[in-house]
């Protein structure tokens, strides 16, 4: 589904990903693990071209990018792989002055031109699903962190992507609150969705991930399922990682 050859990005003289090469398969869902600061939310950016890399190449289906320094992407290519991918902030991001039935029905009626009825129907169906039917009418401050950040994925799943990224979607959580979305990032990797998913939640990582991908220093040090990456750990690196956490 996936393919991302050599990527690179720089912000002016400092150098973040130094040649990613990385690989998620249709269904499969992808854990980034790794320190702060090694490039994490970065490489999740570039593939929605919230930040444009620097040069390599970057595969989603029949889409197939190359970016080289200096060289913009054409605005279609951009809008086209954005269609293709639904983000989730660590911070909801969620329209303020809309209710959580607007939140999903806005894009599906701008961007992808359906009726109102239609996205309402959609909406409601996947607000129901991540347990949110009885909250519709509800605008953002009136939710808990857990339910603004169920608006924020079946507000990302409206658009049909055919990726979902998770940058740190638990990180801005109270703890007690942390464990609703998890539960309903496992059921959508359960139910086949594809997914890459940053974050510190080892546990998920262990439970749910088909790959588990330590980054540091901006360059995949070890990659493979997760009981290889933290069972059988082959690099020094990762074991010091995983080491701190326990
Ligand atoms: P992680 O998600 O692993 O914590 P990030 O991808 O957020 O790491 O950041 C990696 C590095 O890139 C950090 O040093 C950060 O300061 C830098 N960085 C990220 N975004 C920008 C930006 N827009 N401009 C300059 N530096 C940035």
């Amino acid at each position: 589904m996936i393919q991302i050859r050599n990527l690179h990005k720089s912000f002016d003289d400092l150098h973040i990903l130094k040649g990613i090469d990385l690989e998620v398969g249709s269904g499969e869902t992808v854990v980034i693990i790794g320190p702060s600061g090694s490039g994490k939310t970065t490489l999740l950016r570039c593939l929605n071209l919230l930040e444009t890399p620097t040069s390599g190449s970057l595969e989603l289906g029949a889409l197939h990018l190359t970016f080289t320094p200096g060289k913009p992407l054409r605005r279609d290519e951009t809008l086209a792989l954005r269609r293709e991918t639904g983000m989730v902030f660590q911070s909801y991001n969620l329209f303020p002055h809309m209710t959580a039935l607007q939140n999903l029905m806005e894009g599906q009626v701008t961007v992808l031109g359906r009726s109102k009825a239609e996205a309402r129907e959609k909406a409601l169906q996947l607000l129901k699903k991540v347990g949110l039917a009885d909250r519709a009418d509800m605008y953002p401050h009136q939710l808990s962190g857990g339910q603004q950040q169920r608006v924020g994925i079946a507000r990302a799943m409206a658009m049909d992507p055919k990726v979902l990224l998770f940058d740190e979607p638990t990180s801005a959580l109270d703890p007690e609150l942390v464990g609703e979305v998890l539960r309903v990032m496992k059921e959508l990797a359960q139910e086949g969705m594809t997914m890459v998913v940053v974050t510190h939640e080892m546990k998920f990582a262990r439970d749910v991930a088909d790959k588990v991908v330590f980054i540091d220093g901006g360059v995949v040090v070890e990659q493979g399922p997760p009981e290889q990456v933290f069972e059988a750990t082959q690099q020094e690196r990762t074991k010091q990682f995983l080491n701190k956490l326990s």
